[in-house]
């Protein structure tokens, strides 16, 4: 596989793709490898994650600036994720000695849950955050006892790969850890089908979770799903509009709009469309968009052809809409874009487009708000700006979502549950049940009557 830089096109690093067979031989390691570290006392899987997050944290720039090569990340934002990778892997150590069962009350005897590690984890990830989705999944399975196989997606398989790497330097075992970069249909679907994966984690489109699901269901194995978003960012007229405004191009221009949660659908109610249109247009127009290793870009480029032929296609020539800039030239550019002449059903209104561009759409009131919010089929995140708090705890409790957030566009923290409503996804991540999506709960009643 080719790896190319999205920013140049130029190949920074040829990667073999693994066959069915390799993912067979990794998995029967992986087997061998998580009896023994599932045996070993909580507290030496902590102190080994522990290992592994310090070995991380001595290799954030290196992690990082091959995050911006690979996959087009600000500088910014890549360092973010190569922390976020430690944070998740430390966060995930303390849970390993806090992973309780229950006891539970019940005539003549004592009952009591344990809860047991599943065995392998297959952690098949997107290329849109590399780093973090890798870790969201990976940190939580091997602290609960587990060992993991990581398929990275084919685009960007460069920063797992030396993960891989820090994790035996940190002193982790051999094999517990994999990382097997491939096609999805081959060396994921090999991940998928085999009797051994206990379990897999899917981050990726909804029209792969969907297939990965349906085989999922011929063997009972059980999957988690985070898939993808459609997400309306509600800003009522009696919001602090300015600070709403302020907010607005970043949160759906972050990682060029390769992000699951961008807030793609602009609703406005409509006593204040145009003005906030008025603002928003120098707004999107400031956004710094060039060379991503540049420590004042906000935006790079978009991580290959195929997405740049897909965003394109959703803004045809001449749409009314509010543009920034893009560099020319090699490199897979699209300038943000704000599309304002749309009904609520267009194609780029309802579908997730993946890319730096977003609708905004009036409202009439709170009722109408909560409508166009739940239109799509989507129900990943959400934001809501006004100052009336019975009105946020109202809409926030009415948009069918896993994630919202009440002036302020933010999403995803390792202390927090991520995951989404209906074709969204399936689970949750993160936040502190975590580790429990990993383990089986075995109830066992011990007689007194004996
Ligand atoms: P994708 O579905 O094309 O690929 C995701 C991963 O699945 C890749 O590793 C790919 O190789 C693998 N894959 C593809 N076909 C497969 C198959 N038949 N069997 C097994 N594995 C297979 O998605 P993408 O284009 O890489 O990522 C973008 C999508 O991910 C967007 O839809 C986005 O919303 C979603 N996403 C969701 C979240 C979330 O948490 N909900 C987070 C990030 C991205």
């Amino acid at each position: 596989m080719q790896i190319l830089n999205p920013a140049t096109e130029e190949v920074i690093a040829t990667v073999p793709a693994v066959s069915p067979a390799d993912v067979d031989a990794a998995v029967i390691r992986a087997v061998e490898a998580q009896r023994t570290w599932a045996a070993a006392p909580p507290a030496d899987r902590a102190r080994h994650l522990r290992r592994f997050a310090v070995t991380v944290d001595q290799h954030i720039e290196e992690l990082a600036q091959l995050e911006v090569r690979e996959a087009g990340h600000t500088l910014g934002n890549a360092r973010w994720e190569a922390g976020n990778v430690r944070d998740l892997l430390d966060y995930a150590a303390g849970g390993a000695e806090r992973l309780n069962g229950r006891q539970i009350p019940v005539p003549g005897g004592l009952d009591v849950t344990i809860l047991e590690p599943l065995g392998v984890i297959g952690v098949i990830a997107p290329w849109n955050f590399p780093m973090p989705i890798a870790a969201w999944a990976t940190a939580p399975a091997l602290a609960a006892g587990n060992a993991v196989i990581l398929k990275p997606a084919e685009t960007t398989p460069l920063t797992a790969l030396r993960l891989a790497e820090l994790a035996l330097e940190s002193g982790l075992p051999e094999h517990l850890f994999q990382v097997l970069p491939g096609e999805g249909a081959v060396a994921g679907n090999a991940l998928v089908e085999h009797p051994d994966v206990a379990k897999i984690v899917f981050t990726g489109s909804t029209r792969v979770g969907k297939q990965i699901m349906a085989k999922c269901a011929e063997r009972v194995k059980r999957v988690t799903l985070e898939l993808g978003g459609k997400s309306p960012n509600i800003v009522f007229a009696d919001a602090d509009l300015e600070a709403a405004v302020a907010a607005t191009p970043m949160s759906f221009l972050d990682n060029s709009g390769q992000d699951c949660c961008a807030r793609t659908r602009i609703l406005v109610e409509r006593s204040v469309h145009d003005r906030f249109l008025e603002l928003l247009g120098p707004a999107i127009e400031s956004i710094v968009v060039g060379d991503p290793s540049d420590e004042k870009t906000q935006m790079g480029p978009l991580i290959s052809k195929s997405q740049l032929d897909r965003v394109r296609s959703y803004v045809p020539e001449g749409a009314q809409a509010i543009r920034g800039s893009a560099p020319e030239g090699p490199g897979f550019w699209f300038p943000p874009t704000v599309l304002t002449g749309l009904g609520p059903d267009a194609p780029a209104a309802m579908e997730e487009i993946f890319g730096p561009v977003a609708v905004v759409l009036p409202f009439d009131d709170e009722a109408d708000a909560i409508r166009l919010a739940n239109a799509t089929d989507y129900g990943l995140a959400g934001s809501v700006w006004t100052r009336d708090v019975g009105r946020a705890l109202r809409v926030s409790q009415a948009v069918r979502a896993g994630n919202l957030a009440v002036n302020s566009h933010s999403s995803v923290r390792y202390w927090t549950p991520f995951g989404g409503y209906r074709q969204s996804g399936l689970g949750r991540e993160l936040g502190p049940d975590a580790l429990t999506a990993f383990t089986e709960t075995k109830n066992v009643f011990i007689s007194t009557e004996a």
